[in-house]
């Protein structure tokens, strides 16, 4: 006898659907398993025979043989026991096979015949939804993920006696719910702008990099709040609309990052790799590989404490995402790509000890100053547009007792400038100043006369290169737009000049 049904292997952020088959014959009593499974998915034989038999179920003493087609793709993980065991018990008559007909199975069963929860099941569902299956299986602690495919049926099932239940009779079957719906599902971040004190320059630069999506560089002495401003950046950025949630969940999805508590990603993703991260866990790692720490971060921040403290390797890793805004990763097994969107925000001490140019209190040498310096690439300097001083706080501003603007009031302003610039680039293939490109500069940076003659001697003043010259030019471009000004006007080139601290100081 005979059966089939469909399942999905995930290879990278692609989803391709598998077709799980089970042959029941005479002969000696074996089970095999073809079709490129890995390691992993060939044990599903001894799980799913051991927890049927745990369940009651007992195989008859024939010759069983899973396929999984198309026998060219890899398989890995342990998503494939389900439809295995619901395969092969439709081969062996405990099932009506047509039951199985345009479903989608996943699930990873234990051997007393538990089903446990499995990463992926988001995009495999949506999948689903786009080759017109009839209904979804899954693991029911992955329920409330997989409902976020409107327009699916979807059956979460606990153990491998409510599949049989199911199977065996869909239309009597009750589904049991989560206790999760209804649940507020807005995700609450106690971070404030309100309660940073001071720091007025760096607040500022923050939703200037913010409104532009432009990358930032916070320089200053420990414990001047660095980490504290970056931490509230995301709080800052316009909130993320039903589409873009969904991209974030698949991606978490697949990282296998998503709970039950937690099955819809509501805010913008803050990542911030500890400096000692390998190269593989920020660009992402594995034979197949899974998205890394540039990828959890796409929509939000990533955040590079103590930058020049990463490894070269791992700082190259962070060029392509910056200028494509993704990845790519190359394996025997072919080329995946990530989606990596992030602004980066970075944070450094100005030396090893960290009060440089304080000279009462830095005890480094002017070589070590500038070795510290130099283990910063060029090449990412060169995609950082603001760099921001973070000076030691004084007591007149710790002691302030007016709070600062909350996070929510910023927030405003940094939509209204999102929507003129979404305007403008309606026909572009960017959103925002930050990814203007050299022509386009040109073309949308169109400055007063005295802005161009402030430029250009800037230009000669400092030396600086044409790149930088750019970048001055993108910044001063969103310092207009927050005023609502077309042209860019002279006090937005000069503001934009304060933020090449790098340039100025260390160059
Ligand atoms: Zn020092």
């Amino acid at each position: 006898m005979f059966a089939s049904v469909m399942s999905a292997a995930i290879s990278g952020m692609e989803v391709c659907p598998v077709n799980v088959e089970a042959d029941v014959s005479d002969g000696l009593p074996c089970f095999t398993m073809v079709g490129f499974p890995s390691t992993q998915v060939k044990e599903a034989q001894d799980r799913v025979r051991t927890a049927l038999r745990n369940n009651g179920i007992s195989l008859p003493p024939k010759r069983v043989t899973v396929n999984l087609a198309p026998a060219d793709l890899r398989k890995e993980g342990a998503g494939f026991d389900l439809p295995v065991a619901a395969a092969v018990l439709g081969a062996s008559g405990f099932l009506e096979p047509k039951q199985l007909n345009g479903a989608m199975l996943m699930g990873e069963i234990s051997l007393s015949g538990e089903v446990r929860s499995v990463s992926g099941v988001l995009p495999r569902v949506i999948r689903a939804r786009e080759l017109g299956c009839r209904y979804c299986m899954v693991p029911f602690g992955n329920l409330e993920e997989a409902r976020l495919v409107r327009d699916m049926k979807v059956i979460g099932v606990r153990n491998i006696t409510e599949m049989v239940n199911f199977l065996a009779d869909p239309d009597s079957f009750k589904q049991e719910q989560t206790g999760e719906e209804g649940r507020a599902l807005e995700e609450q971040t106690q971070a404030d702008f309100m309660e940073i004190c001071g720091q007025e320059s760096a607040r500022r630069a923050a939703e200037i990099a913010v409104s532009g999506f432009h990358n930032i560089l916070f320089i200053g002495p420990p414990g001047t709040g660095k980490t504290m401003l970056a931490r509230r950046i995301p709080t800052i950025m316009p909130s993320l609309t039903f589409e873009e949630s969904l991209e974030l969940t698949k991606i978490y999805s697949v990282a296998g990052l998503l709970t039950p508590k937690r099955p819809l990603i509501r805010a913008r993703p803050f990542r911030s790799p500890h400096h000692t991260s390998s190269a593989a866990s920020l660009a992402g790692g594995g034979k197949i590989p899974g998205p890394g720490e540039v990828t959890l971060a796409h929509r939000g921040v990533l955040f590079l404490d103590e930058m020049p403290e990463f490894s070269r390797r791992g700082l190259e890793v962070l060029r392509q995402p910056l200028e494509d805004k993704q990845i790519q990763l190359s394996r025997a097994s072919g080329t995946y790509v990530f989606p990596a969107g992030f602004i980066l925000v970075a944070a450094m001490n100005p030396c090893p000890c960290g009060y440089y140019p304080d000279m009462n209190k830095c005890r480094c040498s002017p070589g070590e100053v500038s070795h510290y310096l130099h283990k910063l690439s060029q090449p990412l300097l060169e995609r950082i547009d603001l760099c921001a001083d973070v000076p030691p706080v004084d007591f007149s501003q710790i002691s302030c007792v007016k709070p600062g603007e909350s996070s929510a009031v910023i927030r405003e302003r940094v939509e209204r400038v999102r929507q003129i610039q979404s305007k403008r680039y309606e026909k572009e293939p960017i959103c925002f100043n930050g990814e203007l490109s050299g022509k386009q500069i040109q073309k949308y940076c169109v400055l007063t006369e005295h802005a161009f003659k402030m430029a250009q001697n800037a230009f000669e003043l400092m030396d600086l290169s044409a790149r930088s010259y750019h970048r001055i030019l993108k910044v001063s471009r969103t310092i207009a737009d927050m005023e609502g000004e077309e042209e860019i006007h002279s006090r937005h080139v000069a503001e934009a000049l304060t933020y090449r601290a790098f340039d100025k100081k260390y160059k």
